[in-house]
């Protein structure tokens, strides 16, 4: 017999420990909800925000720099955004920061002009203040105890959660009115800085019950790391010049609009680079605003600007591409009844169309919607009441949980090894052909067919083979989606259809696991 299971109930129980599970915990409990949180790893420590820095869309309340702010990135992402998203994050995100700093304390740096520019945050600090402000306002957290399926109610809305307690060692569940899903995105275990729990498992779990995805074809984000590092900081390679390996210039590479001029150099050769164009100021003003971009090159003796380093290009996902659970209201519902979602595991279309979300906009998008998504939830879960505790439930998870065929026929190793063949590699998810994606996914939806049939966990194992699972399925919408978008818009390009084809301007909704389906959505984008 395996452990007792520890039994909760809740009227909200949030999924994760990020930004965007803080912020929907903390605004759920102010919403007079009974909130538990429940996070893979330990609160304030886990997920993308909590290891680095992150700029922040923080952007004052005055109408010109609000139109350029919203402007800026319409093209890039192929004109799929939507304004009246974008105005409500600039909004919220103003009002959540603000707040960070007259009541939460974060100790924002006061620039030589006296001026306290609230653009930018430490996640570290971020991310310890978040636990404390979670935990005063009442929110029960559950460190190290991933979620490993969603429980639903017999007319099919969720009812709560189960999973494992790592430390205890034995399986738990919580019993709730609403769940709100801020899981993070897929980084594909591609080593990545704070993305090692970022395993896509909500996705999973959200299709497992009937939601749907989109934008799942704009998630083929790269980052650029030194050699043999974790730490992806793209933005500061503005500043990079990039060289061969015989220290000639590698013309056209650059970190942003000419990063496949890097992923193609690197499928046969090492590409190097200086942050040889960063003046004085410019190196001081890094040096301030993301002081772990700098811990490895300080350990490793290197001043990257003014010495060659060999860089490579880690892939991020859904993490800092866009695609994820596809948001049905302006609370941040999905398309099922009592699931809601946030953050990376959310689409960021809404504000970023087909674009990244890197530099900024995610973060904005993982406090704005952790807020929407938590009040949504509460306020859901209150008009169920207690009754919402003693519905009968039944546990929705399938691959990696109960074998189709004879358990033992998959290991969870080999699953992912088999994914991250497919998706790591620049050839196959950066520079993107029809053909190759075909063949992908081909291999793709074998492997999902040997682990629905075969794969299994016990014990801790749950959790690696639910991994493995989420990790397959994130990339079969990944490339089902790629193949559906026959043109080239916003990060989904295609080398067999350059082009923007106006007839494809909408948005791709996805889903579905043993068949993966697309369909576009014709609704206004
Ligand atoms: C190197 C790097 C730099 C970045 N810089 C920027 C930047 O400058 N600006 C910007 O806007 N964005 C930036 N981003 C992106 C940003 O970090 C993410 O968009 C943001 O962290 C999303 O917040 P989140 O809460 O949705 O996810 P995360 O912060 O990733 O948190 C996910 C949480 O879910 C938990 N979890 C996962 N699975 C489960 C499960 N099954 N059960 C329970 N809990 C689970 C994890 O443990 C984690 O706590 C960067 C990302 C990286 C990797």
């Amino acid at each position: 017999m395996g452990e007792p299971t520890q039994e909760l109930t809740a009227d909200v129980l949030v999924v994760g420990g990020g930004p965007a599970a803080t912020w929907a915990a903390l605004d759920a409990a102010r919403a007079g909800a009974d909130v538990v949180l429940a996070d893979k790893g330990h609160c304030g420590t886990s997920g993308a925000t909590a290891a680095g820095g992150t700029g922040v869309w923080y952007v004052q309340p005055d109408p010109a720099a609000r139109e350029a702010a919203m402007a800026s990135r319409e093209a890039l992402g192929g004109h799929l955004a939507d304004r009246g998203w974008m105005g409500r994050v600039l909004d919220r995100t103003y009002a959540n920061i603000n707040e960070l700093a007259e009541t939460g304390g974060y100790p924002f740096p006061t620039a030589p002009d006296g001026s306290q520019p609230r653009n930018g945050l430490q996640g570290p600090e971020y991310m310890r203040r978040m636990r404390i402000r979670t935990r005063r306002a009442g929110v029960r957290i559950l460190d190290h105890s991933p979620v490993t399926e969603l429980l639903t109610a017999a007319d099919g809305s969720v009812a709560g959660a189960a999973g494992h307690r790592r430390q205890a060692g034995h399986p738990y569940r919580v019993r709730a009115g609403a769940v709100v899903l801020a899981t993070g995105g897929c980084a594909f275990l591609s080593g990545a800085l704070g993305t090692d729990t970022d395993t896509g498992d909500g996705a999973l779990y959200a299709a497992e019950v009937g939601a749907e995805l989109s934008g799942m074809e704009f998630s083929n984000a790269y980052g650029i790391a030194p050699e043999h590092t974790s730490v992806t900081k793209t933005a500061f390679y503005s500043f990079a010049t990039f060289y061969r390996e015989d220290g000639s210039v590698l013309e056209g590479a650059a970190s942003q609009g000419g990063r496949s001029v890097i992923a193609r150099e690197l499928l046969a050769a090492k590409v190097y680079c200086t942050l040889d164009r960063a003046d004085p100021a410019a190196q001081q003003a890094m040096r301030l605003a993301q002081p772990n971009f700098f811990l490895t090159f300080d350990r490793l003796g290197i001043d990257p600007f003014s010495r060659r380093f060999a860089i490579t290009l880690l892939a991020e996902g859904t993490v800092r591409g866009t695609g994820g659970i596809r948001i049905a209201g302006d609370d941040c519902r999905t398309t099922v009844p009592g699931l809601y979602a946030a953050g990376d595991a959310a689409t960021r279309e809404p504000i970023c169309g087909g674009f990244t979300g890197g530099g900024s906009h995610n973060a904005a998008w993982a406090m704005s919607s952790g807020s929407w998504a938590g009040l949504g939830a509460a306020r859901y879960a209150l008009a169920l009441g207690r009754a919402a505790h003693t519905r009968p439930v039944r546990a929705a998870g399938g691959a990696g949980l109960r074998p189709t065929g004879r358990s033992g026929g998959a290991d969870h190793r080999e699953v992912i090894a088999a994914v991250q063949g497919e998706v790591l590699p620049y050839d196959k998810n950066y520079l993107r052909h029809g053909g190759t994606l075909t063949g992908a996914l081909r291999v793709l939806d074998d492997t999902w067919r040997q682990l629905r049939a075969g794969l299994h966990g016990e014990g801790r194992d749950i959790v690696r083979a639910r991994q493995a699972a989420a990790l397959a399925a994130n990339a079969r919408w990944m490339y089902r989606s790629a193949l559906a978008r026959t043109e080239s818009r916003g990060m989904a390009r295609r080398l067999d259809f350059p082009d923007q084809d106006p007839a494809q301007h909408h948005r791709i909704a996805t889903g579905g696991l043993d068949e993966v389906w697309t369909r576009p959505l014709k609704e206004p984008a």
